[in-house]
């Protein structure tokens, strides 16, 4: 079995984790890409903003993504800048909560791998042949060319 220390710090990295996932799961809508107030164009062609040099109207707000590898901008009035923009924040949110649950993962997982490990050298030479064996026998039917010798694990230390 686990020994009382890893098993409190498997239970202090499964709160956290449960936690960010919370945090994670309370996040709204998500949107890519970035807003910027630039000055446009208007569609009149007689228009100064069309005159050279041009006179250019706005500044307005415009959202800038990638879809499908192509740039893509879009104007948006000052209302649609404000959602986007909160959309925005929760998706870097959402990025740095995702990040941390991958760290706090990272550090569990090390810790039930090294357990693994020590139960495997628990259950003995044979059992571990066995198992090996099995899986063996599992790449023969799944119709995979099964390795002629079994991979022999280091046995030092
Ligand atoms: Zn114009």
């Amino acid at each position: 079995m686990v020994n009382k220390r890893t098993a409190a710090r498997l239970d202090a990295y499964e709160r956290r984790y449960r936690e960010l996932a919370r945090q994670l799961a309370g996040i709204g809508y998500i949107a890519a890409g970035s807003i910027a107030l630039w000055p446009g164009r208007c569609g009149k062609a007689n228009c100064a903003c069309h005159a050279d040099p041009p006179r250019l109207h706005g500044p307005y707000w415009h959202v800038t993504q990638t879809i499908d590898g192509r740039t893509v901008n879009r104007r948006l009035t000052p209302e649609q800048a404000g959602l986007y923009s909160e959309w925005i924040s929760n998706d870097r949110r959402a990025k740095e909560i995702l990040a941390r649950m991958r760290g706090v993962a990272a550090k569990a997982a090390e810790l039930l791998l090294n357990e693994a490990l020590v139960q495997q050298d628990r259950t003995g030479p044979k059992a571990r042949f066995q198992a090996h064996d099995r899986q063996v026998h599992t790449f023969a039917s799944a119709g995979n060319s099964a390795p002629s010798t079994p991979p022999r694990r280091p046995t030092s230390a």
